[in-house]
């Protein structure tokens, strides 16, 4: 009920195309045909005979990309209920035994400015989808 009310005041919008959308939905029917998650897994280094992944449900391009820059630089915070659902699923697609969910954060500097840490907000709310504790494990040292 709190969220009709508040979708009243703050409209949820699609994260492609900033349509208004219903308060539960996470994009708009007409942009989910064109964001199909790839659930893309690359092998991005090996750490004492472990293999490190990257996971991800998009390329980094196109509409994607637009929106992430929107999410990141103007504050677009509604769009982060659709890509940490989509980073769930990939991440539930590779792995089933996960201990945490953690996050590289942004510098102080760029939370000032930016008012908000993208990559905190995603690991909260993929720590609730994926019902895994989120721990702060990283420290940003160098402002870059
Ligand atoms: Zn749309």
């Amino acid at each position: 009920m709190l969220d009709m009310i508040l979708s009243f005041i703050f409209p949820n919008k699609c994260p492609i195309c900033d349509n208004i959308i219903s308060y539960n939905s996470l994009i708009c029917k007409s942009c989910l045909g064109k964001t199909k998650n790839l659930n893309l897994k690359r092998e991005i280094s090996t750490i004492k005979n472990k293999t490190i992944y990257c996971v991800a449900p998009f390329k980094y391009d196109g509409l994607i990309r637009q929106a992430i820059l929107k999410f990141k630089f103007q504050g677009k915070m509604s769009y982060s209920a659709f890509f940490a659902y989509m980073m769930s699923q990939t991440i539930e697609r590779y792995y089933s035994d996960i201990d945490f969910v953690t996050f590289v954060p942004i510098s102080n500097n760029r939370k000032i400015k930016r008012k908000f840490d993208q990559s905190e907000i995603l690991s909260e709310k993929i720590s609730k989808i994926i019902s895994t504790p989120l721990k702060r494990t990283l420290e940003k040292m160098i402002d870059n």
